[in-house]
């Protein structure tokens, strides 16, 4: 039964459906279990496109390409590269928060491995039960705040099965690689502990030593495992992710993608602004609307960008501002975290952010503060008053929390603005001029640096790693991009970008001895020969 053909039928590494050549049905016994027509993977695309299009909601596109996934892989991903900007939507964001919501209603068939705390002592066991013995990536989830939808318990696995679809489809990391984890702490949710069809443990999120001895036990047999791996911490909460990070960082090879690969999207998007404005990077000076857990990661990654860009530590602070809930961030102040406090400054105090501006002069505004709205006309007003062309960055998700929108920042601006969010906007026609916004999406980076892990065997991910991937992205933009307003490569590319830094970011491993294999004499040749390509063999 193993090698039969109704097993490789059924195999979704090993299908091909209808594109079975006769040799291979006859050798494998596929006579009869297929009709006799022997089809293209371009027939079978456009099957799979007109059966997607006669689907009306994202959620039931995003069911049917699930479907596809568990039946035949080399399709699916043929079927995401053949059209990026129409199928990355559905595979991840924003459709796969829904997912996510609805996971216990709309599963299928379950994938990756489910890790609960009531299997504390067998972690080891599962991970053998997985079928690759040689897997490298692992994204791993508690499911403890997906995307900005809270608490979503083990319906968070949609995150990791996804972010690993991105790693394959936007720069060809072999799927077999990859392993998507959920862990099952319990869940907060009284809506998910009240439903029958919620599969997770019906109990309270654990927390405290006993989450972090849950989380060392599984690093420790992961890492004893699966001696390669890299693993990516995804979606736990704020607290959560910032002290798992601190503590692994440069103990394994692991990163977390919310803080790091944020970080680098929005450090690419100053870079590119500051390539084509004519403002040197290190003259830029950035206030944040809002200074927790995002702001704090991408501040973190300006302030080191800074360093590499011949400013010492102390003066590079100095180009980093903070505003809170509270207002400006300032020495005075005496309701700072400690790591919100190399970011106050000696100033005065203030709760008017439109007012700080004049005094800060800032070139860039970033908003990560979850505030819809918070870039009235009169800050971007004032932005223009002391830029000639400011920067203005809303990154807060969902749109509805976007702190202002592309319309509003280009319209009170006159076209002034360099506008990129976290949310996706539509094209902005003003005065005859289009404006195409660019989006700060993490897509950029994460499945490039992933690629660059995977090729060189990589034991630690760095900043150095992430900044240099910034400066990838931003290299890759062209005045053509820029002119139309976008600060970030088209998505429509996604992979010839991703190679291109996966490249830059290989040679920065081996430069800094982190690689765990010899250098190859020509790393492009080296880079493209280890991408996945979606053809059938
Ligand atoms: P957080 O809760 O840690 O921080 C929010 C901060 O905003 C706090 O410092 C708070 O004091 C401040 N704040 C709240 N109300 C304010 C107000 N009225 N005025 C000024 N400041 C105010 O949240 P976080 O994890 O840092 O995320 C913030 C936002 O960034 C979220 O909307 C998230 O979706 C977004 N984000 C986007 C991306 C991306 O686009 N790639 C990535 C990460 C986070």
């Amino acid at each position: 039964m193993e090698d039969s053909g109704y097993s490789i039928l059924r195999n979704p590494g090993t299908n091909k459906g209808t594109a079975f050549t006769l040799e291979e049905r006859k050798k494998y016994g596929l006579e009869g279990l297929l009709p006799d027509q022997i089809e293209t993977m371009e027939t079978q695309i456009l099957r799979v496109n007109e059966q997607l299009d006669s689907f009306e909601t994202p959620i039931n596109k995003y069911i049917y390409l699930t479907a596809l996934l568990d039946t035949n892989e080399t399709l699916f991903f043929k079927t995401v590269i053949s059209n990026p900007a129409k199928f990355l939507p559905l595979v991840y964001t924003p459709t796969v928060g829904e997912a996510c919501q609805r996971l216990g209603h709309i599963t299928r068939r379950p994938r990756g491995l489910f890790i609960s705390i009531e299997q504390k002592d067998n972690i080891e066991t599962i991970l053998r039960n997985w079928p690759v013995k040689d897997v490298r990536f692992t994204v791993v989830s508690d499911g403890g705040r997906i995307l900005g939808l809270g608490d979503l318990g083990i319906c968070g696995m949609g995150i990791p099965i996804g972010k690993l679809v991105l790693y394959t489809s936007c720069a060809g990391v072999p799927p077999e690689y990859t392993l998507p984890i959920i862990l099952d702490v319990g869940t907060n949710n009284e809506t998910f502990l009240n439903d029958p069809l919620y599969p997770g443990l019906k109990r309270k999120r654990i927390g405290g030593q006993e989450f972090d001895e849950f989380i060392e036990t599984f690093v420790v047999a992961i890492n004893k495992v699966f001696p390669k791996i890299c693993i990516q911490w995804e979606d736990f909460a704020g607290k959560d992710a910032i002290r798992i990070l601190d503590r692994y960082h440069d103990k394994v090879c692991t990163f977390n993608d919310d803080m790091q690969g944020t970080a680098a999207i929005a450090t690419a998007g100053i870079i590119t602004a500051s390539r084509f404005s004519g403002t040197p990077f290190n003259t830029q000076k950035i206030l944040f609307l809002g200074a927790g857990a995002a702001a704090f990661g991408i501040a973190d990654m300006l302030v080191y960008k800074f360093q590499k860009d011949g400013l010492d530590r102390k003066e590079a602070l100095k180009h980093v501002w903070m505003f809170d809930v509270n207002g400006l961030l300032v020495k005075s102040r005496n309701d700072l975290a400690d790591y919100q406090k190399p970011f106050a400054h000696e100033s005065e105090p203030s709760d008017d952010f439109a007012k700080s501006i004049l005094k800060i002069k800032p070139t860039a505004i970033i908003g990560v503060s979850t505030v819809g709205g918070a870039f009235n006309q009169q800050v971007i007003e004032n932005m223009c008053a002391v830029n000639l062309r400011p920067l203005i960055f809303p990154y807060s998700n969902p749109t509805s929390h976007s702190e202002c929108t592309a319309e509003q920042a280009y319209t009170w601006s006159k076209g002034k603005a360099i506008f990129a969010s976290g949310s996706p906007f539509a094209p902005v026609t003003i005065e005859g001029q289009t404006f195409t916004s660019g989006q700060g999406n993490n897509v950029y980076i994460f499945p490039a640096i992933g690629l660059a892990i995977f090729a060189t065997e990589a034991n630690r991910v760095t900043n150095e790693i992430f900044v240099t991937a910034a400066e990838a992205v931003a290299e890759q933009v062209t005045e053509e991009n820029f002119a139309k307003g976008l600060i970030y490569p088209l998505i429509d590319n996604i992979q010839e970008v991703s190679y291109n830094v996966a490249v830059k970011v290989a040679e920065k491993i081996f430069e800094s001895g982190l690689a765990g294999i010899k250098k190859p004499t020509d790393i492009r040749t080296f880079i493209k020969n280890k991408m996945y390509e979606p053809k059938y063999r």
